[in-house]
């Protein structure tokens, strides 16, 4: 069986996906592409049918999809559901299945860190798109959260949703106990290098890790200075590609082939 897989968003050129699951693929001796599609918003209904219609049976879903295709799909899984976006499509035979994997690949990249979250407290920075799926399985995890967002309101209003807490602490002001701080703003990201959505301190800081999914650049400002205050700095690459590898085994039945894919996505970025 050939697999014909792919990526929808906008834009998509920068992606490191194709590589990374192409990487898969040969390692595992599978016989199949994917391929990056840029698919404007307007467009996203018409262009994954004809997808599907194509023989697409799997898709990743990225910016500005995730939300949206949500409708479009015949089944959702219950993190999809609970986390309220997809990233991941199954499609047999015309019928669309939609998963979400943020939330299993950004766990295993705290547990492959050594970091477990059970009854830690956490401090998520962000409540945008990718906060959704870390303050979901955080809570899962039994976790306890704390969403901080530069729009105080949004961090408000998704810690009701998800019912955990929120905090309005100054950017410049961290004070809380807090065992894990968690980045998932966009602050930092190419070609933003010199923004950081906090300001860490050796003084201030009693987190022990601060993960940031920021991957681009890999060292990100906010790293840097988590590093340097004497915490366990983690850049967003590893859950990129545990979010792919969990796609990967849904798509595929195969155990994602982790250490290669990891290696092409170091490789690409
Ligand atoms: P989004 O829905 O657009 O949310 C953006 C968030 O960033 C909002 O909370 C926004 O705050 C905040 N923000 C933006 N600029 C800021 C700044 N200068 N200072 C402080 N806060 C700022 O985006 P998203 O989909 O959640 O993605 C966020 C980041 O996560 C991106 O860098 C993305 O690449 C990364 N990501 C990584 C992975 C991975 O696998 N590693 C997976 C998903 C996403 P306001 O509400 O105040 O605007």
């Amino acid at each position: 069986m050939a697999y014909t897989l792919g990526l929808i968003g906008y834009p998509v050129s920068h992606s490191l996906s194709p590589r990374v699951h192409t990487a898969a693929l040969r390692a595992l001796g599978l016989e199949g592409s994917y391929t990056a599609i840029p698919v404007p918003a307007e467009q996203l209904q018409p262009t994954l049918r004809t997808l599907v219609e194509g023989g697409y049976t799997g898709l990743n879903v990225t910016i500005p999809h995730k939300q949206a295709v949500m409708v479009l799909m015949d089944e959702l899984s219950e993190d999809a559901r609970a986390i309220g976006a997809v990233n991941t499509i199954i499609a047999t035979h015309g019928r669309l299945c939609g998963h979400n994997t943020d939330g299993v690949g950004f766990l295993r990249a705290l547990q492959e860190a050594g970091f477990g979250p059970q009854g830690q407290n956490v401090l998520v920075l962000g409540a945008g798109g990718a906060a959704r799926a870390v303050v979901y399985s955080l809570k899962q995890s039994g976790a306890r959260v704390t969403i901080w967002n530069r729009t105080a309101q949004r961090a408000v209003d998704l810690a009701r949703e998800f019912q955990v807490q929120s905090t309005a602490i100054g950017a410049a002001d961290l004070s809380g106990t807090w065992d894990l701080i968690v980045n998932t703003t966009s602050a930092g990201m190419f070609p933003d290098v010199d923004s950081s959505p906090v300001r860490l301190s050796a003084e201030g800081l009693t987190a022990r890790c601060v993960y940031d999914l920021v991957y681009n650049p890999r060292e990100t400002m906010l790293l840097g200075q988590a590093r340097s205050a004497g915490a366990q700095a983690i850049g967003g690459l590893t859950m990129l590609v545990y979010q792919a590898a969990e796609a990967f085994r849904l798509w595929t039945g195969c155990g994602a082939p982790v250490q290669v894919m990891l290696q092409a996505a170091a490789a690409g970025s």
